[in-house]
């Protein structure tokens, strides 16, 4: 391993100490995991959102911090952030499914437009800046597991591909800045990730199951459910991307739990996990969905020294706890 690239929280061997962090996205699910890390490591967060898909509840315990500020601001129109920065996060796009159909030219314009402001602020401030990208830019892959060589089978008319093109898109760009401007750069590829804060209406499969295992609902699982997923906790992620963010490396770099599971299994494990009696339903599977998924995630292993650690069954009970505490009866029966 590279001794540059060693995760250091404090900032040492590195060309520049972390101090101030700009994070895009900040109230969305990630973003504020991320935020409440870097405040941990009390780095002062700048939080960038405009509530699109994130919610306020997901940072109201940073608000009154004086480390943390939030700027209600929409990053395709312009990003201004007074004052020095020494990280930018980009993690600000619709990232599910049901979001970005729903919102299929926003979330072109935040993966180009917002891109461009994002690294443009990085360039003005001299910061390091990490692109949150995705295993989608794989597509229905037909390498399995996929490693960050691999170019993706992506279709660009399909419904998908508003999203999946524009986070390559936004790899691309990443790409020239770092060499015609010489922006420190970093690109992270997040595989499917799960933990408390996910919306139960989000559309991805465990906030959906846990919802439904709750209400006493039917599981809907797509087609015959033997298509895969592996899932990484929402602790194991963050720990990922800022050891990225600590490092030198460019990337792009795979972060996610190599741990795989078929839909049908994860659907199993949420009613053991809930200890609910609703059954399994089998429904249309959606156009163009991944067959399989899994990251191989040598790199990060050799060069950021960073393997997952909650196993999925553990993560799943903190998961299904949050979803009874933290989300209301009301918003488990209504459509949100
Ligand atoms: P999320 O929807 O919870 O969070 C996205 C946040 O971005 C929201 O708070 C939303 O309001 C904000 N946002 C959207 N457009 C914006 C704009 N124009 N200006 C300012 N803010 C804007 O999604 P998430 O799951 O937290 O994903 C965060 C990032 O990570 C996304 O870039 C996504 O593509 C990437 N990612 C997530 C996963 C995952 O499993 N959750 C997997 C791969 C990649």
């Amino acid at each position: 391993m590279n001794p540059e690239n060693r995760q250091n929280e404090t900032g040492a061997g590195r060309r520049r100490p972390i101090r101030r962090a700009v994070v895009t996205g900040g109230a969305g699910f990630l973003g504020s995991h991320l935020c409440t890390e870097l405040r941990r490591r009390e780095v002062e967060v700048v939080c960038l959102d405009n509530f699109l898909t994130g919610n306020a509840v997901n940072i109201e315990h940073l608000i009154g911090d004086p480390g943390f500020r939030l700027v209600q601001c929409d990053v395709t129109d312009y990003i201004h952030v007074p004052g020095e920065v020494d990280l930018v996060l980009h993690f600000a796009s619709p990232a599910s499914p049901i979001d970005y159909l729903k919102l299929p030219i926003h979330t072109l314009k935040v993966g180009s437009i917002g891109t461009l402001h994002a690294l443009g602020l990085a360039k003005d401030k001299g910061a390091r800046f990490i692109l949150a990208s995705t295993s989608e830019v794989y597509g229905d892959p037909q390498v399995h597991p996929q490693s960050e060589d691999y170019w993706g089978h992506v279709n660009p008319v399909g419904p998908r591909g508003v999203y999946d093109e524009a986070k390559r898109f936004a790899e691309a760009m990443t790409v020239a800045y770092r060499g015609q401007h010489a922006v420190d750069t970093g690109i992270v590829r997040i595989f499917n990730t799960f933990g408390p804060r996910m919306r139960p209406y989000d559309g991805r499969a465990i906030p959906t199951f846990i919802r439904q295992a709750l209400a006493g609902e039917p599981l809907t699982v797509t087609g015959d459910g033997d298509q895969t997923r592996s899932v990484c906790y929402v602790s194991d992620l963050v720990r990922g991307i800022l050891a990225l963010a600590w490092s030198n490396h460019s990337g792009p770099m795979n972060i996610g739990n190599p741990h795989e599971l078929s839909v049908l299994q994860i659907a199993r494990d949420v009613v053991a996990a809930t200890g609910s009696d609703s059954p399994i339903e089998f429904i249309d599977r959606p156009v163009d969905d991944p067959m399989v998924r899994r990251p191989d995630t040598s790199l990060a292993s050799h060069e950021l020294d960073w393997t997952p650690e909650v196993p999925w069954t553990e993560g799943l009970a903190r998961t299904v706890e949050w979803f009874r505490t933290a989300v209301n009866e009301d918003s488990l029966e209504a459509a949100t």
